[in-house]
């Protein structure tokens, strides 16, 4: 049975540090912290978990989407793992949406990423792919990635003025909803 990980914080340094290559893909270890992070993610409802969120210094992270109100052309992918990814190349448009992050609760910022990404990983069964992603996946995929850059969110806002709680963040979505609905 998969086990609920702890979720690191921000100020721990493991967060702060560059996660190592993933050497041996088929490691029972790596397979097992796979299993409990796609738990854990579940658990916390979450789109995505890195390795260092839960004090593994690893290349890997878990991905996961599903259409929405607000995003309802996101497509529907069960959690799955990212081992080793890359960004190969992406395109000019850069978009600027709300993010937050388990490893930062209570805090969310207006944080600019490429709309659309060239990526390649391997997958928990050791395949090689090369995929392009965009909006939704295309942010949740460039969050995940800094994380095993020692990064977070907030080191990509223009601006500290970007940065809300979840309490005024809740008003901003509940507000835009409202003014979609007008149109
Ligand atoms: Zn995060």
């Amino acid at each position: 049975m998969p086990e609920l990980l702890q979720i690191s914080q921000l100020g721990h340094p493991v967060l702060r540090k560059k996660a190592k290559l993933v050497k041996n893909i088929a490691d029972k270890e790596l397979q097992r912290l796979i299993d409990d992070m796609i738990a854990t993610v579940i658990d916390a409802n979450g789109a995505g978990i890195a390795a260092p969120q839960v004090y593994q210094s690893h290349r890997v992270f878990i991905i996961s989407s599903s259409p929405s109100s607000r995003y309802p052309d996101d497509p529907e992918i069960a959690p799955m793992a990212v081992i080793n990814p890359k960004i190969v190349s992406h395109g000019k448009e850069i978009e600027s949406e709300w993010e937050g992050c388990l490893s930062i609760p209570g805090i969310r910022g207006l944080t600019p990423r490429w709309k659309k990404i060239k990526v390649t990983y391997s997958t928990r069964d050791g395949k090689k792919v090369s995929v392009n992603y965009e909006n939704f996946l295309a942010r949740v995929f460039q969050h995940e990635l800094d994380h095993l850059d020692g990064m977070v969110f907030l080191d990509r806002l223009a601006s500290n003025k970007d940065i809300c709680t979840e309490k005024e963040y809740q008003k901003i979505v509940s507000k835009r909803k409202a003014k979609s609905k007008k149109v």
